[in-house]
């Protein structure tokens, strides 16, 4: 069996990868959103060669491969285009084998608990409180995270004493039974985050997302050390399995959190979830929309033994990933349905495939 064809489907901040093989399997992936356009180019001019005519069965390097192949364009956009490829290949392993990749990982599919995860940094800390509150009572919610400080703020509110007013009106309205996370998207130098991480501690947050700039591990794990109630979490950004490996390591994060479409796909991602519990840690992949890359988080939750015990699951409301493949995400019980289909257990809306501009790449 061989890959005989690669197709990008591209709209707004999405791009769709089909591949399909000379014996006519096929599979469905995606890449990372946003700048979608641009991972459709790299995928056909830098990954695309690399992978027609190869055999799709070796899932656990082949990703590897492509990106070493590529070692001039490190990491960001080769590796979004690579794991737009590598998953639709483990859709297309799944239906050969009737299993859900799930299942094929070693796990179960099941509902699984989620955390309902805020975006909005311009949403005052009253209505983030009775939004949260609102969810919880309406969708079964058993967590949510909330955003505190600054993207990359250099130790800077989004307004002064935002992150002070949020943090307990958002416990008090969820109440002490609900878990509360936040996420301060690389805001703090490592003594204004530890500053931050006690008032966290004194409500309760259990998990600091992105204290320090995520470069910055030694800050990072200086928070993690100082901070004995909570746990740091973090690494979406980061898709070098080595460097991956060195954080692990220095214990920078008590929470390890691969993005499966950042760090090429899901056999890398299984990767660094493995080196986590190596080290005793918790894995839960980023997934901030409700796009594809959640439902391959789902399966890799669902498979592995340090899974954390909620899936991060988008509460906005974002137009482009509506109506994208059935059966639809839904929370219920604050819980999500692991799909059990084979493959990814999703099928693509034909009519938003057909509305995307499409490029393909094929053998000859
Ligand atoms: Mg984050």
């Amino acid at each position: 069996m061989k890959i005989k064809s690669i197709e990008t489907f591209n709209k707004g901040c999405l791009c769709m990868v089909r591949v399909r093989t000379d014996d006519g399997a096929e599979g469905i992936g995606q890449t990372a959103p946003f700048n979608a356009n641009i991972s459709a180019i790299v995928l056909h001019q830098q990954i695309a060669h690399h992978a027609l005519g190869a055999d799709p069965s070796d899932l656990d390097t082949i990703a590897d491969r492509w990106i070493e192949a590529e070692y001039k364009f490190p990491w960001s956009y080769v590796c979004r285009a690579v794991g737009g490829v590598e998953t639709a290949l483990w859709d297309l392993k799944g239906k050969l084998e009737g299993k859900s990749v799930c299942e094929m990982l070693g796990g179960k599919p099941r509902p699984f608990p989620a955390y309902g995860s805020s975006m909005s940094r311009q949403i005052k800390p009253e209505d983030e409180a009775e939004r949260l509150a609102r969810l919880r009572d309406s969708h079964g919610y058993t967590a949510f995270k909330i955003r505190i400080g600054k993207v990359c703020g250099h130790d800077e509110d989004q307004w002064p004493g935002r992150t002070e007013a949020i943090v307990p009106a958002v416990r008090k309205a969820i109440g002490d039974d609900v878990r509360l996370l936040v996420d301060a998207n690389s805001c703090y130098t490592a003594p204004r985050a530890i500053e931050v991480g006690k008032m966290l501690e004194d409500n309760g947050v259990c998990h600091f997302e992105e204290p320090c700039p995520y470069w910055e591990l030694e800050w990072t794990a200086q928070v993690a050390e100082a901070l004995e109630q909570l746990d740091v979490a973090g690494g979406e950004q980061d898709v070098d399995l080595a460097q991956w490996q060195r954080m692990v390591n220095m214990n920078a994060v008590d929470i390890v959190q691969p993005d499966v479409c950042y760090v090429g796909g899901m056999a890398r991602s299984m990767r660094v979830a493995a080196m986590a519990a190596e080290a005793g840690k918790q894995c839960v992949p980023h997934s901030s929309n409700l796009s594809l890359v959640t439902v391959f988080s789902l399966h890799l939750l669902g498979a592995i033994p340090n899974a954390a015990p909620h899936l991060e699951y988008g509460i906005e409301d974002v137009p482009w990933t509506d109506n994208l493949f059935t059966p639809a995400l839904d929370v219920h019980d604050g819980k999500v349905m692991i799909p059990d289909g084979p493959g990814w257990g999703v099928t693509m809306n034909p009519e938003w495939l057909e509305s995307a501009e499409h490029k393909i790449s094929e053998v000859g």
